[in-house]
């Protein structure tokens, strides 16, 4: 089952476009400690794995069809 439930808040919309398909990202899992947080495309499903830089923004890893690479 598709979550593609638009329900107009904000705070679970993260910027950031799917490198396959350009849809939006939503927020998939978040850890902070690590500096690690995964996006999934809300189209297609595909996790963009994100890093915080030295710096404090989130960098683009890698992308995958599986949320476990990171575990
Ligand atoms: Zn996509």
């Amino acid at each position: 089952m598709a979550t593609g439930v638009f329900s107009g808040n904000e705070s679970r919309k993260h910027k950031g476009q799917c490198i396959d398909c350009g849809e939006i990202l939503e927020l998939y899992m978040l850890d902070l400690k690590k500096g690690r947080r995964i996006l999934q495309c809300t189209r297609c499903g595909l996790y963009h794995f994100y890093k915080k830089d030295l710096l404090g923004k989130w960098k683009l890893a890698k992308a995958a069809k599986v949320p476990d690479l990171w575990r």
